[in-house]
C-alpha cells in the first residue's frame, strides 16, 4: 500500500519505518528540513534500538522516503498518518495546531479518496475537527472525485522499545463507524495481526479516549507506588517487600508497580494534564487524575528534599555526582524528566553537578548549553570524581552493579541518593555507604 506519514518523531519515524519493512512504500513528511536532510543521510534524529538499521535498510531499498514537501505526501498515500506532536497549550488542553495544519496541507493538495489516520494523541472530538477542517477545504476546491473519511489510531509504543512495540503491537485500536475503511485499515496492519487477533475496532469517540485511558491509568499506577513508598518509609516498612508482595497477586500484578523519582516523557505528564483539562470543559472533576499529577509534581522534588535534608540544607559550594538524565532507561528523551527538576533545584541551592548518561548527554547540552554549573562525563566513574553524593535517577541497566570500590574512592563522602532502588541497604551499610533508598 501507498502510506505517507506527517512528522518524523519518535510516532511517525518508528510506525514509518517498520511499515515500510513490511513492504508499504512510506513517504514521511517533515517541516523541519534539517532533520529531513539528516535522515536522508541516514542519520538517525532519536536513540530508539534497531531503529537505524531499520530507516537505512527500508531507505536503501527505496521503501521509506523522506521529504518536507507536504504536497508530495498528500498526493502519494492512499492513507495518511497524522503524528505530529499535541503539546500542553497554556491550560493543559492538548494544542492541536500541528494535527490541524497537517489536515488543512492534505485537503489543499489531495487528489483522490484518503484515509486520514490520527496517530497522534488527541482528545475526543479531534477526528470531529480534522473531518471539518478537510471539508472546509474541499468545498472551496471543487472537486467531486475528492472523499476522506478520518479514522482515530492512536499509539502505544513505549520510547527505549518502539521498534519491537511496532512490529509485534499487544492491540492495534481502530476508531471507525465505516466498514469499507475498516478493511482498508486492517489491510495496512495485515503484517502484524498474524498470530492471534489484535485489532480491535470501536467508535472514533471510545478509540481517542482509549489511549488516555490507557497513560492515565499506567501514571496512576506510579502515583499510587510513590505514595505507597513515601508511607513505607514514614512508617518503618519496605516499599520492595510491599511491591513483591502485592504484585504477587494477579489482579495487580508485577507491571508499572516500581516507585521512582516521577514519571516524566512527553506523554505521561502531557496526557495526565490534557483529559482533566477536557473533564474540566464538561464540567466534570477528573478527582483521581489531579491527584495523581499533583503527587507526581511532589515525587520529582523527593530526592532534593532527601540531600538538602542529608546536607543540613548545605548545599552551596557541593558538588553532586548524577548517573541518569533521560525520562527512563534506553532513550534520550529528556522531556519532563525528573533529573532537570532536580539539577536546577541543586543549582537554584549554589551547588554544581557533574553527570552521565549512556545516551542523553547531547540532549542535556542542548538544554543547558550555557550552564556553567553542569559538568557532562564521558564515563560514570568520571563524574563520580570529587563529588560529595552520587544520585541515581535512571535506571539504565549500566548502573545496577557498579564498582562500589571506585565509587567511594572517587566520592568525598561515600553517600549514595537512590531514586530507583538499584541497591540493597544491607549490602549498601555494610560497604559503609550512608544510603538513601526510596520507600525503604
Ligand atoms: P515528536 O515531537 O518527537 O515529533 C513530532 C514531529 O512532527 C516533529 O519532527 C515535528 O517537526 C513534526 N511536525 C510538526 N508539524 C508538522 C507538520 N505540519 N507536518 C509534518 N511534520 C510536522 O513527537 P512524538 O513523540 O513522535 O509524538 C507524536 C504524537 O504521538 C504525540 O501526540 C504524542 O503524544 C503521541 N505519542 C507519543 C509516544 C512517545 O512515546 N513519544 C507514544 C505514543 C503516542
Amino acid at each position: 500500500m501507498k502510506v505517507t506519514v506527517f512528522g518524523t518523531g519518535y510516532v511517525g519515524l518508528v510506525q514509518g519505518a517498520v511499515l515500510a519493512e513490511v513492504g508499504h512504500h512510506v513517504v514521511c513528511v517533515d517541516v523541519d528540513p534539517d532533520k529531513i536532510e539528516r535522515l536522508k543521510q541516514g542519520e538517525i534524529p532519536i536513540y530508539e534500538p534497531g531503529l537505524e538499521s531499520l530507516v537505512r535498510d527500508n531507505h536503501a531499498a527505496g521503501r521509506l522516503k523522506f521529504t518536507t514537501d507536504a504536497a508530495a505526501g498528500a498526493l502519494h498515500g492512499n492513507v495518511q498518518f497524522i503524528a505530529v506532536g499535541t503539546p500542553p497549550d497554556e491550560d493543559g488542553s492538548a494544542d492541536l495546531q500541528y494535527v490541524l495544519a497537517v489536515a488543512t496541507s492534505i485537503a489543499e493538495h489531495m487528489d483522490g479518496h484518503r484515509i486520514i489516520i490520527n496517530k497522534s494523541t488527541v482528545p475526543v472530538g479531534t477526528a470531529r475537527q480534522v473531518r471539518e477542517t478537510v471539508d472546509g477545504i474541499l468545498a472551496g476546491r471543487d472537486n467531486p472525485a475528492l472523499s476522506f473519511d478520518v479514522v482515530s489510531n492512536p499509539e502505544f509504543l513505549k520510547e527505549g522499545s518502539a521498534v519491537a512495540d511496532c512490529m509485534r503491537p499487544d492491540r492495534i485500536i481502530i476508531g471507525t463507524d465505516s466498514s469499507d475503511t475498516e478493511e482498508v485499515m486492517r489491510e495496512l496492519y495485515a503484517p502484524f495481526n498474524r498470530n492471534h487477533e489484535k485489532i480491535i475496532i470501536m467508535g472514533v469517540q471510545s478509540a481517542e479516549l482509549t489511549k488516555y485511558a490507557a497513560n492515565c491509568m499506567l501514571a496512576t499506577k506510579i502515583s499510587f507506588m510513590n505514595e505507597m513508598a513515601n508511607l513505607a518509609e514514614l512508617l518503618g516498612a519496605d516499599i520492595e517487600m510491599v511491591r513483591q508482595g502485592i504484585g504477587s497477586d494477579p489482579r495487580i500484578g508485577y507491571h508499572f508497580i516500581y516507585p521512582g523519582a516521577g514519571y516524566g516523557g512527553s506523554c505521561f505528564p502531557k496526557d495526565v494534564q490534557a483529559l482533566i483539562r477536557t473533564a474540566e470543559i464538561i464540567d466534570f472533576d477528573a478527582r483521581i487524575l489531579k491527584a495523581v499529577e499533583s503527587r507526581n509534581k511532589e515525587q520529582k522534588t523527593m530526592l532534593f528534599r532527601k540531600i538538602s535534608r542529608h546536607f543540613q540544607g548545605n548545599l552551596c559550594g557541593k558538588t553532586f555526582a548524577i548517573w541518569g538524565l533521560a525520562f527512563k532507561p534506553n532513550t534520550n528523551d529528556m522531556r519532563e524528566a525528573p533529573s532537570r527538576v532536580l539539577m536546577e533545584a541543586l543549582w537554584q541551592a549554589g551547588a554544581r553537578v557533574r553527570a552521565y548518561d549512556p545516551e542523553a548527554m547531547e540532549e542535556t547540552q542542548r538544554l543547558y548549553l550555557h550552564c556553567d554549573d553542569l559538568q557532562l562525563c564521558g564515563t560514570k566513574e568520571s563524574a563520580l570524581k570529587g563529588a560529595d553524593a552520587l544520585i541515581v535517577v535512571t535506571d539504565w541497566q549500566a548502573f545496577k552493579a557498579p564498582d562500589f570500590e571506585l565509587i567511594r574512592e572517587y566520592l568525598n563522602e561515600p553517600v549514595i541518593f537512590d531514586g530507583r532502588n538499584l541497591y540493597d541497604p544491607k549490602r549498601m551499610q555494610k560497604k559503609g555507604f550512608n544510603y538513601y533508598a526510596t520507600g525503604r
